[in-house]
């Protein structure tokens, strides 16, 4: 029964589509773009700078969403309902949308991005979890190695699917490549030589960040959710030892809740992050700046 909501729902827009002024075309220059959708916006940025001309790309989330929980819009089924490919990355809402997509969507063609990325535990350094399985770490895209894998694989999905454009996709291929790269060894640079090596987070989004600098990620969100007072006097104890004055938390957290877990830390810095930023070399910059910063 719950599956035939959001179908109904599809069905009610798409009928109000055809009615609309503007009706569907085929055959024409525009039907030869293909329509992409992706989850996150960092990956929509890759498929832009690949596709270039050739795509038109939407993404589900954005800045401030949530990817853990998010709903997609019935604007976005519309959309999803006509487009020819979506990218997953793996993040916690597909499991249960992607299905939905291909109900609404019989031509959709779905690829995985991030496979062949080897996917990490989150990070658990007071050993929280020690009794579980540790639940693997989504945020793939926050890291240049996992970039590059995330680069080649969008490039196998546009060939897959136009291969006439197979050598325009393969030379922005090299000319993103390039860019990932040079992040990487920006990165790199302003990140070997800093004070300590462990950093604070509200929600543990730069583990792969973390791995590929040689940072310790101390995450204060234990399992998803806020830490028991027992767990956070142990993450405050921690954060002591290391001597850490900086709290990272990302857009869309309640800015009063980190401003009192700032003031029970005497933390005085907080810095934003957005993990799910569109630009995502203007991102890593802004992220390393700031991490750079904060371990100093
Ligand atoms: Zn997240």
């Amino acid at each position: 029964m719950k599956k035939l909501i959001p179908l109904i729902l599809i069905l009610s827009f798409l009928l109000g589509a055809c009615a609309s002024p503007t009706p569907i075309k085929s055959n024409t220059a525009e039907s030869d773009v293909l329509k992409v959708t992706t989850s996150v916006a960092s990956i929509q940025w890759l498929v832009d700078q690949i596709g270039g001309e050739h795509v038109q790309t939407q993404s589900l989330t954005t800045s401030g969403d949530d990817p853990h929980t998010y709903e997609p819009t019935p604007a976005q089924m519309i959309a999803m309902a006509q487009s020819d490919l979506y990218l997953t990355a793996g993040v916690e809402f597909e499991s249960v949308w992607v299905p939905k997509f291909k109900d609404s969507n019989s031509s959709l063609k779905v690829v995985d991005v991030s496979a062949g990325i080897n996917r990490i535990p989150i990070a658990d350094p007071l050993h929280f979890n020690a009794d579980q399985q540790g639940e693997l770490d989504p945020h793939v895209w926050l890291a240049p190695r996992n970039m590059k894998v995330i680069a080649q694989n969008v490039v196998e999905a546009l060939k897959g699917i136009d291969p006439k454009n197979s050598t325009t996709y393969q030379s922005n291929l090299e000319n993103v490549l390039t860019k990932i790269d040079d992040i990487d060894s920006q990165l790199s640079e302003m990140l070997s030589k800093t004070k300590r090596n462990e950093f604070l987070i509200i929600h543990p989004s730069l583990g792969y960040f973390a791995e590929a600098y040689g940072l310790q990620m101390i995450p204060v969100e234990v399992n998803g959710q806020e830490p028991s007072p027992t767990e956070l006097a142990k993450i405050l104890a921690l954060s002591q030892k290391y001597t850490i004055n900086t709290l990272f938390t990302q857009t869309g957290t309640n800015p009063l809740n980190v401003e009192v877990m700032a003031q029970q830390t005497g933390i005085q810095k907080i810095v934003e992050i957005d993990p799910l930023a569109y630009d995502w070399v203007a991102n890593m910059l802004f992220i390393g700046k700031s991490m750079q910063a904060a371990l100093n």
